[in-house]
């Protein structure tokens, strides 16, 4: 293949530069510290490298500053955080516990963190994301098993925290969790509907999905409720213009641009 034809491939969504590919490395570093068996790892490693080295699927819905540089380094940990915690440490309540609304710590308090994305990060907290795959009635999904369909939606998830923390956005600025979770969520669908559309003929197995994976993860993120129901507003974009690629990619591109104004 020539330097032309490999030049032509990157930016056509064929293939991926070698600095911005999944890193493995880190990746089976963090899984040193779990007691993930063998397989585990490398299931749910193919499933994340394909996701992220094969992006021709995302293409029809990729916004145009949509580059291939971020979510490459995807750590796993077992840690069990519910957002309770997650809400003092960002200091989303206030000091004084009195002034705590019971229900809204009721419903913090019963939620699994099952990613998050800081400073070029992503983590996926796999205890609690096979919690939910236990509980739930989630799908096998063309990957075979349920917990690796609930990873991959949270692992969409956290690329749009990625791709909203792009170079030449300060989301640290403009981050209003209020409206990023929900367009977090719209993004996770939108791509998810994509590998459902994906012609099965094309790539592995992995960069496909079905209609079963796509519907539960839209009755997951709609389930959100109280003071996490601005992840259900994400349900709620994508049911109205899920089907609408080009206003699907401007809102993406416009999103943390205009949370600023
Ligand atoms: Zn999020």
């Amino acid at each position: 293949m020539s330097i032309w034809s490999d030049i032509q491939a990157i930016s056509a969504g064929e293939k991926i530069r070698k600095e911005d590919a999944f890193n493995e490395y880190i990746f089976r570093e963090s899984c040193e510290n779990t007691d993930l068996t063998k397989e585990e790892i490398q299931e749910i490693e193919t499933a994340l490298k394909n996701l992220h080295d094969i992006p021709w699927w995302y293409a029809p819905i990729r916004p145009q500053s949509f580059d291939n540089r971020f979510g490459h380094i995807v750590l796993i940990s077992e840690e069990r955080k519910k957002y309770l915690e997650l809400y003092v440490q960002r200091h989303l309540l206030s000091d004084d516990k009195d002034k705590w609304d019971e229900e809204d710590v009721n419903i913090l308090g019963s939620s699994r963190v099952l990613g998050e994305y800081r400073d070029g990060e992503i983590t996926l907290y796999i205890n609690s994301i096979k919690d939910v795959a236990m509980e739930g009635d989630v799908p096998l999904g063309v990957l075979g098993k349920s917990y690796l369909t609930v990873l991959r939606h949270v692992y969409l998830h956290e690329l749009m925290h990625a791709f909203f923390d792009r170079e030449g956005i300060n989301i640290q600025k403009s981050y209003n969790r209020k409206s990023e979770e929900g367009f977090a969520e719209f993004g996770a669908l939108l791509f998810l509907n994509q590998l459902v559309n994906t012609d099965p003929n094309r790539g592995p197995k992995d960069i496909h999905a079905t209609k079963e994976e796509l519907d539960w993860a839209t009755g997951f993120v709609e389930s959100k409720s109280g003071p996490l129901s601005c992840y259900a507003q994400g349900a709620v974009l994508f049911k109205q213009y899920g089907n609408d690629k080009s206003l699907c990619k401007k809102m993406l591109e416009a999103f943390p641009n205009s949370a600023e104004q």
